[in-house]
């Protein structure tokens, strides 16, 4: 593995403060670098570098098929290191080669979305003025910061970075302290692709480093995906210095599993939802909501599908789900299983846990919890189970946490819709759990405290940019009016 290095000003450079904690690899827990926070010094380079750079427009006013161009070249570079990406991210966090790589080839596929994004022709129609035509023009807010949790790392600092690269934001990237080296590796590739140098920055350390970026006047645009906790630090450091701040942050998800349907399909999508990413996703299934009348009938067949799952070394390519994050992570996982027990709940795992010394934990449901008993994320191979007798029922099940990130409706179609018109969250997938978007354009909302600013192509986009109008308002005294 690679030594952990900042990129600030196009230097590669060791972060300077010793921290006494240690990335592990995830499924053995043996030791893979030590953890270390940038100094003060080396975070005020990287933001006047930022800051130097967006003044001086080198990037910024480039027309759009330039960066397009530069964008393009970023992503043949990390074409060559999509293998290294998925190693790099299933050794620290834990999730099986299998999904790192997909979310690995998502990295390039993001600069190219971006290129293809800036060279649409523009349909814009100026406006008219009584001396003129208006001119409103779209531009990028200044330097960015990007702060990335450790669960799909690569893939969402892709998607963050290209989008505002494409903006015309020069950005600095602060990686999860647990899963920093992927976001080495896409600045790696940008050093290759020539972008300007300060333009891609990196810098390393826990959320102390992220909380200095935030309150930085000079930073003029924060993108964030963690947890609740960090977002809501983030979002007051935001409103102090009065900027724009995208939150994607946690979700209870909702699986509705009506009377009429297909109750295999159901037990795949149950078993998908609580072992990808190794239950770790923020769109994982958190509330199984079914129908009285078929609710035994289904859990028999998840029972029978968990006893299947094959938990085991995430780069073993056999395993189909990995362990957890870190045994941090882990006791967190156990104290809320622990919780709900005593609140008197059943827990129903039937996989079998490997023989590693990893932080390995079987994907759980939890049966016998009203559903006000659940209402938390906790972010693990854990799903409370409810029943309901009507669809009113469901629905109030579905809506009850003050989450609103993700859910999904099984059933015939024309009754699926309808339960899934009424539930309040950003994406609701019908019929499937899939990991990919339902369109790659389609934006990913999140209601409630899942987040803030909607993401996607454009939508992410368009967050690094502000307008900016001008017009002739009067002509002065004596001109003459054509
Ligand atoms: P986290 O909030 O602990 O950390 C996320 C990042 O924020 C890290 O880089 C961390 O160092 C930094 N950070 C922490 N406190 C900060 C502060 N005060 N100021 C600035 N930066 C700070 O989250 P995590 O444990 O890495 O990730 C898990 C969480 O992320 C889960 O809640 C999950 O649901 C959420 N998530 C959401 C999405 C989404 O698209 N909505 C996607 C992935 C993960």
């Amino acid at each position: 593995m690679r030594t952990l290095q900042n990129y600030i000003a196009g230097e590669w450079q060791v972060p300077s403060v010793e921290v006494d904690t240690s990335v592990c690899n995830a499924s053995t827990n043996e030791v893979l670098f030590s953890q270390k926070n940038s100094s003060e010094s080396q975070v005020e380079q990287a933001i006047s570098t930022a800051s130097a750079l967006y003044h001086s427009g080198e990037w910024g006013s480039l027309r759009d098929g330039e960066k397009a161009d530069a964008l393009d070249k970023f992503a043949n570079a990390l074409e060559n290191r999509v293998d290294e990406i998925a190693e790099a991210d299933s050794l620290c966090t834990g999730a099986i080669l299998k999904f790192t790589r997909t979310v690995a080839t998502i990295c390039p596929a993001a600069f190219r979305a971006a290129a293809t994004m800036l060279r649409q022709p523009k349909s814009d129609v100026p406006l008219a003025g009584p001396y003129g035509d208006i001119l409103s023009e779209r531009l990028p807010l200044g330097a960015a910061a990007i702060i990335t949790p450790w669960n799909a790392p690569s893939g969402i600092c892709a998607h963050k970075l290209a989008s505002a690269l494409a903006a015309g934001c020069p950005v600095i990237i602060k990686p999860s302290e647990w899963a920093p080296m992927s976001a080495q590796i896409i600045a790696e590739a940008s050093e290759i692709a020539g972008l300007p140098s300060g333009l891609v920055q990196v810098i390393h350390g826990d959320g102390s480093i992220g909380a200095m970026l935030t309150s930085d006047d000079r930073i003029r645009a924060v993108s964030f995906t963690g947890g609740l906790q960090g977002g809501r630090a983030v979002a007051a450091a935001c409103a102090q210095g009065i900027k724009p701040v995208q939150l994607e942050l946690g979700g209870n998800n909702a699986l509705v599993v009506l009377e009429d349907a297909n109750l295999d399909a159901v037990a795949d999508a149950v078993i998908a939802a609580m072992t990808t990413l190794n239950g770790q996703w923020c769109r994982a299934l958190g509330r199984l909501i079914v129908a009285e009348t078929v609710q035994e009938a289904l859990l028999d067949k998840v029972r029978h599908r968990l006893a299947n799952v094959v938990l085991g070394d995430s780069r073993d390519e056999e395993s189909t789900m990995g362990p957890l994050v870190h045994k941090g992570h882990l006791a967190h996982v156990q104290s809320a299983i622990a919780a709900y027990q005593a609140l008197g709940a059943e827990l129903i795992q039937t996989t079998a846990l490997p023989d590693l010394e990893g932080n390995f934990f079987p994907p759980t449901l939890i049966a016998g919890l009203q559903g006000e008993q659940a209402l938390e994320e906790i972010f693990g191979p854990v799903a409370t189970v409810h029943n309901f007798a009507n669809e009113e029922e469901a629905i109030e099940l579905a809506n009850q946490t003050p989450f609103g990130l993700a859910a999904y409706v099984f059933g015939t179609e024309e009754k699926a819709w309808q339960v899934a018109k009424q539930i309040r969250a950003g994406v609701i997938k019908i019929n499937d759990v899939t990991m990919l978007n339902l369109h790659a354009l389609s934006p990913r909302p999140a209601w409630g405290l899942s987040g803030l600013g909607d993401e996607g192509v454009r939508e992410t986009f368009e967050f690094f940019r502000g307008s900016r109008v001008i017009g002739v308002a009067a002509r002065p005294e004596g001109a003459i009016n054509e």
